[in-house]
């Protein structure tokens, strides 16, 4: 865990100031759920806070409180610059790097004058003023928890700082059941309950929000499921062309990569889906036990993230990334079968 001049941060935090929250480039439940509730309790604190996204963010997400009040960097860019510019301090959540925001923000960034706050759950994290770093915690949702806690205001959290905060641990721990999940987790889950974060319609409007696209997409993921029994591996693809014929809307393929984790034996899975507009393929990586998929992705395809979850990219074709995977995978053979026993 790093802790780095979160004292001076409070005592800064002790007048109003006018502050920036930022979450990663395509946003997912921890990334808005703790920028939201950030944005909530600095408010409530008397300070003007602003949260500015790279881009668009998952449907199933647009329920949240206070999302509809928050700017996209793409999309409304002279009023994002503008709330950094006038920001005496800048909230970096659920992300590592600059470049982790994309191009065009991340040079935006770092052109920034005044300091910067990270708080953050990936591993290997760039150097900033100040920081709270712990790889070991499920979820940034879960740390902006222990920060408020930290700065002595858990009596502040009510039921939308609950709801976001429920939200983000939730979707981070694919329900509270990855290995991240402690009993530390359950206990803030439970006094974010007592709080007012109302569990079953969180679950429900995350989870049951399925378009009929939606579904169909994820019949053509699983028709498209390869499994390398050998290497203890299975891997999805999602061309653009499959993504188009099924009406694909942004967040449709989150999770699809699970199903490859779920069949029996498989300790590391992979969806790879094509991004047309940014000419890549995006890849989700995801593994059980030992074996690294941040180490995988850092090494391979320019990602990273955590042990057992993390993404990253390739400039290759469709063809050309799968091959490559298929070689590393060999390469692996071992780590990947002694990487979990059943
Ligand atoms: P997902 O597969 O759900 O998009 O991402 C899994 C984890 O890996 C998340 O913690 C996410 O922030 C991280 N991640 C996804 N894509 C990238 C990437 O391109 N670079 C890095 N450094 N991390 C990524
Ligand atoms: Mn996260």
């Amino acid at each position: 865990m790093i802790l780095k001049q979160l004292n001076q941060l409070q005592s800064f935090l002790e007048t109003p100031k006018n502050i920036v929250i930022v979450g990663h480039r395509n946003p997912d439940g921890d990334a808005m759920g703790s920028t939201l509730a950030l944005n909530h309790y600095l408010k409530k604190k008397g300070h003007n806070p602003t949260v500015v996204i790279p881009n668009e963010y998952p449907n199933f997400l647009h329920w949240l409180p206070g999302s509809d009040n928050t700017y996209r960097f793409d999309w409304q860019n002279s009023q994002s610059q503008r709330a950094i510019k006038k920001s005496d301090i800048i909230f970096l959540l659920d992300f590592n790097a600059l470049h982790r925001v994309g191009h065009d923000m991340q040079n935006t960034l770092e052109a920034y004058e005044n300091d910067f706050v990270l708080i953050d759950h990936h591993q290997q994290p760039d150097e900033f003023t100040y920081m709270f770093s712990d790889t070991e915690m499920c979820s940034t949702c879960q740390m902006i928890y222990h920060f408020i806690e930290k700065m002595g205001d858990i009596d502040l959290i009510d039921s939308d700082i609950a709801t976001c905060l429920y939200t983000g641990i939730m979707t981070d721990t694919g329900s509270f059941r990855f290995r991240s999940t402690t009993s530390l987790t359950h206990r803030v889950i439970a006094n974010l309950i007592d709080k007012g974060a109302e569990n079953d319609r969180i679950h429900s409007n995350v989870y049951d929000a399925s378009s009929y696209g939606r579904l169909q997409l994820l019949g053509q993921a699983l028709s498209n499921l390869k499994v390398l029994s050998a290497y203890k591996t299975a891997y999805i693809t999602l061309t653009d062309q499959e993504k188009v014929a099924n009406n694909f809307t942004k967040g449709d393929t989150e999770g699809i990569v699970n199903y490859a984790l779920s069949i029996e034996g498989v300790v590391m899975a992979a969806i790879f889906i094509e991004d047309k507009e940014q000419q890549i393929i995006k890849i989700s990586f995801r593994s059980k036990g030992n074996f690294s998929v941040n180490k995988f992705a850092r090494e391979n395809f320019n990602g990273g993230g955590h042990d057992n979850a993390a993404g990253g990219k390739s400039d290759l074709n469709m063809v050309e990334t799968v091959k490559k995977f298929s070689d590393l995978i060999i390469i692996n053979k071992e780590e990947l079968s002694n990487s979990y026993e059943v």
